[in-house]
């Protein structure tokens, strides 16, 4: 039975692999279909269509986008927005005005602890509109700045660190209601990052579709407990691996996997949604 793989990122956000790499690694890995959920970005999804359809497998367009609920930083997965909403499209300019004005905040602070980096030697780096600190890391090593990138975060960019800069989130219930105006399906993304559920279920009474159930980082017990939270309230069950390609060794991409009726589930949402759409 194929699986499909619901969260993976590309080199268009803070991933390595470029879309052709995801679709054909995504074969590799025997999936029948994957979701590029790249960061506040649709930029890779032509591409990934394209990568797709000459793979032979489904594409799931996607984007994780950046909130925020009682100050805690919440990744909402949003499946099938229309890519020519034109509210969606300016919430994705406005996150990606305010990436970019954070890179310049953060090469600030590190000039002014002495590193000469550049915003625009961050920006090459990046090389997409959906930069972010992995992309400054990856610069302080390239050039010569730190040893690695886990020594760029510890020096400077974790939170506590002192280059770090806020990023911007709009308010949890404000980004599902743009996912959704845009015709898409709304899911919390790895609920179990957050390690406080009280926050959680707050949140699926924010008018949410589904729940990341299964993710890299959610242990047996946790799939199970947001499997039951999402049966009990009605909500579309999800999962995804969450690979970033080979930033950290093996990609995770096929590693974690939902049977591809929870992707016909989620598909079908979103097209009654458009329907529903364009007939009120
Ligand atoms: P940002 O969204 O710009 O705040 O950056 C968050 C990203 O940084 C996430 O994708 C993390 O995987 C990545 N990240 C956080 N800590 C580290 C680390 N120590 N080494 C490499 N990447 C990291
Ligand atoms: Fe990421
Ligand atoms: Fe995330
Ligand atoms: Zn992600």
């Amino acid at each position: 039975m194929l699986q499909a793989d619901l969260h993976a990122h590309t080199y268009f956000s803070d991933g390595t692999f470029s879309p052709e790499e995801l679709a054909a690694y995504a074969v590799k890995q025997g999936l029948g279909a994957v979701a590029l959920t790249d960061h506040d970005s649709i930029e890779g999804w032509s591409r990934m269509r394209e990568a797709c359809q000459k793979e032979g497998i489904r594409f799931v367009p996607g984007s994780e986008l950046t909130s925020q609920w009682r100050s805690k930083e919440i990744h909402l997965l949003a499946y099938y927005p229309d890519e020519n909403h034109l509210e969606f499209c300016s919430n994705l300019k406005k996150f990606q005005q305010a990436r970019t004005l954070r890179i310049h905040a953060m090469t600030e602070k590190l000039q002014a602890l002495g590193i000469p980096l550049t915003f625009d030697e961050v920006i090459e780096v990046a090389n997409c509109n959906s930069p972010g600190r992995p992309h400054v890391a990856r610069a302080l090593v390239e050039h010569g700045h730190c040893r690695s990138m886990d020594d760029a975060f510890k020096k400077y960019l974790k939170k506590d660190r002192p280059a770090w800069a806020p990023k911007f989130r709009i308010q949890a219930d404000a980004a599902i209601q743009l996912i959704q105006k845009a015709g898409g399906v709304a899911a919390l993304a790895h609920p179990g990052l957050l390690n406080q559920d009280s926050v959680v279920r707050e949140i699926l009474e924010l008018g949410l579709d589904g729940i990341e159930c299964f993710h890299s980082r959610h242990s047996e017990s946790e799939r199970l407990k947001y499997r039951q939270m999402a049966e009990e309230r009605g909500l579309l069950t999800t999962g995804g691996s969450d690979c970033h390609g080979r930033n950290k060794g093996e990609p995770l991409l096929g590693k974690v996997t939902v049977p591809m009726e929870w992707l016909d589930r989620v598909e079908e949402l979103a097209r009654s949604r458009k329907q529903d759409l364009t007939n009120s």
